[in-house]
């Protein structure tokens, strides 16, 4: 990772404010609405605000904008937080929730009534939306805009004692129905909704709109750059309006960037939301989904995702990222960072003819960095192979067992094959081959060299292991532009490997340590369904990116 955090157009502008003194000190905010678990795109929020409030010396504010209780709950208010965490940051002070400002709010919605600058208007929403005009044709005042400042005291009042059913009134803001901005023609500040809230329960039968609710709570919290993304830059003409007409303590701005896309990814959580509820995937931390609970799970290290975030960049131009970036980033860190294991997915018995005592081979767990040791393997008679890694015939291009040709066990010995069993199949059910070196790691006397390295475990000790298989969710590029999103499934994302053996001390691993199993691929012991008797891994990502070379 490198050491200085690269410029971008948002360190570039809080560094002049603070060189020009108009903020003392940086304080920004990440504020998901708890309404879903946070993803990939969430976690370029998070590295944007907390990065620079730690580059700057500022703080960051977690913030719930919990302003519709219908969608929102305490399990998405606990990942969220979990998910900030891992990531390896923490909020400045206690969490916020919008919903414990809405006296405030309220209290500013009467203000502004009182300044002659909101009105109760009782248009249906159909009515509404025809008064409301198009991008091309200015709008029209709504027939109930000029009540006067008591009338409209004395509806909201009613409004919040809740007098009134769903949806029968709103109250908007007076500001322009002719602007060409479509958000400033008498935007709505507060809906009518008798719903139970999860942290304030059934005291509000009114709740604020976002645009009257996220800028006047940066404003109480004293947040001086409101970073969002690039769809809210038409609000904020209004997000300035109440800031400039609110007697608020604190002059917060909003400024925007490029919502991270990437490929092969969906990142709307109404989407997302789907994918559970149709199950198509096992829940939201599923390994094969692109949020933050799911990439963990599926062994993608806090470190590397942090990484990809900041080379991706912070811009104002929307772009889709190709995936393959930030699986790089995973199998750059990793291959760093995941001591090394063996794991035979298929196994095939081995059978060494001449080895008369089993052997204690002291092997490396990084051929590159001693720090990580070695470690102890048993080698007896009675292996594993896969089955892949023999053939009874081939060419030069097959580096692996053959008959009559030589191997090298990965860390061991090199062996000769003999021959082979089979079953009233046909299938290969055991190889009978012949050690040609006695010192682990020696070339053969006579010369002759073996081509390859093949992982091996041994027979008796090797523990039985379930290993999942990830890929990509999706097959195509783009799956959020797909009419349907599940025709665009890749029906081979999850592959359960059952049979598969691992080496003995792998019972051992910690939930979500993750190994490279040597020529496989990177894999983490999953975080909930590991056990030493039972070890499952995830598959993390594999050696090399099989899908550029084919879906260049
Ligand atoms: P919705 O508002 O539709 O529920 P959302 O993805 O905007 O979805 P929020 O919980 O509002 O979800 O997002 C919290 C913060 O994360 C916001 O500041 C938002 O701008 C930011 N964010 C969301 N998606 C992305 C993304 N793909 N890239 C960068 N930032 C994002
Ligand atoms: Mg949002």
């Amino acid at each position: 990772m490198s050491a200085e955090p690269r410029s971008n157009f948002l360190r570039t502008q809080i560094q002049a404010d603070l060189e020009a003194a108009r903020v003392d000190d940086l304080v920004t905010r990440f504020p998901p609405e708890p309404n879903g678990y946070l993803h990939i795109g969430h976690a370029k929020s998070i590295t944007v605000n907390f990065g620079l409030a730690e580059q700057f010396g500022g703080q960051c504010h977690l913030r719930f904008d919990d302003t519709n209780p219908e969608k929102e709950s305490q399990e998405f208010i606990d990942s969220i937080q979990e998910d900030v965490r891992w990531l390896g940051y923490q909020w400045a002070g206690e969490v916020r929730y919008a919903s414990s400002y809405f006296e405030q709010l309220y209290q500013w919605a009467l203000y502004l009534v009182g300044e002659g600058l909101a009105y109760v208007c009782d248009l249906s929403a159909e009515d509404a939306r025809e008064y409301r005009g198009t991008l091309t044709e200015p709008g029209r005042d709504s027939p109930f805009r000029d009540r006067s400042v008591d009338e409209n005291r004395d509806l909201l009042e009613r409004m919040r004692r809740g007098e009134f059913a769903d949806g029968v009134r709103v109250l908007r803001a007076r500001i322009d129905m002719a602007s060409s901005n479509m958000n400033l023609r008498d935007p709505i500040l507060y809906r009518i909704r008798h719903a139970t809230h999860h942290q304030t329960g059934s005291e509000w039968p009114i709740y604020p709109t976002y645009d009257f609710a996220h800028g006047q709570e940066d404003a109480i919290e004293g947040v001086t750059h409101s970073i969002c993304t690039l769809e809210f830059e038409d609000h904020r003409p209004l997000y300035d309006w109440f800031i400039a007409n609110l007697p608020v303590p604190h002059q917060p701005r909003q400024i925007e960037f490029a919502r991270l896309n990437t490929s092969y990814t969906i990142t709307s959580k109404r989407k997302l939301k789907l994918l559970v509820d149709e199950q198509v995937v096992a829940g939201w931390d599923d390994p094969r989904m692109p949020t933050i609970a799911g990439l963990r799970r599926r062994g993608y290290p806090a470190a590397a995702i942090r990484h990809f975030c900041e080379e991706v960049g912070t811009s104002r131009s929307d772009g889709i990222v190709d995936v393959a970036m930030l699986e790089s980033a995973v199998r750059d860190h990793l291959n760093h960072h995941a001591p090394r294991a063996m794991c035979v997915m298929q196994p095939l018995r081995l059978t060494l003819t001449n080895l008369a005592e089993p052997l204690v081979l002291t092997v490396p767990n990084h051929p590159a960095n001693s720090a990580f040791g070695s470690r102890e393997l048993m080698m007896g008679n009675e292996l594993f192979i896969d089955q892949a890694d023999f053939r009874e015939e081939a060419n030069k291009q097959f580096k692996r067992l053959v008959l009559g040709k030589r191997v090298r066990l990965r860390g061991g010995l090199v062996i000769e094959g003999d021959s082979c069993e089979k079953d009233a199949d046909g299938n290969v059910s055991r190889v009978l081959a012949r050690c040609v070196t006695s010192v682990p790691g020696a070339d053969p006397e006579d010369g002759v060299k073996p081509k390859g390295v093949i992982q091996w475990v041994s027979a008796e000790h090797g523990l039985p292991a379930t290993i999942r298989r990830y890929d990509r969710l999706f097959a195509v590029p783009e799956p959020g532009r797909e009419d349907d999103m599940l025709a665009a499934l890749n029906p081979r994302s999850l592959e359960l490997v059952a049979g598969a053996v691992v080496e003995p001390g792998l019972g051992e691993a910690e939930p979500e340590q993750v190994f490279q199993f040597e020529r496989e691929g990177y894999f983490v012991a999953d975080r909930y369904d590991h056990t030493s008797e039972a070890p499952v891994f995830n598959m993390a990502i594999g050696l090399r990116d099989t899908w550029s070379a084919t879906n260049g």
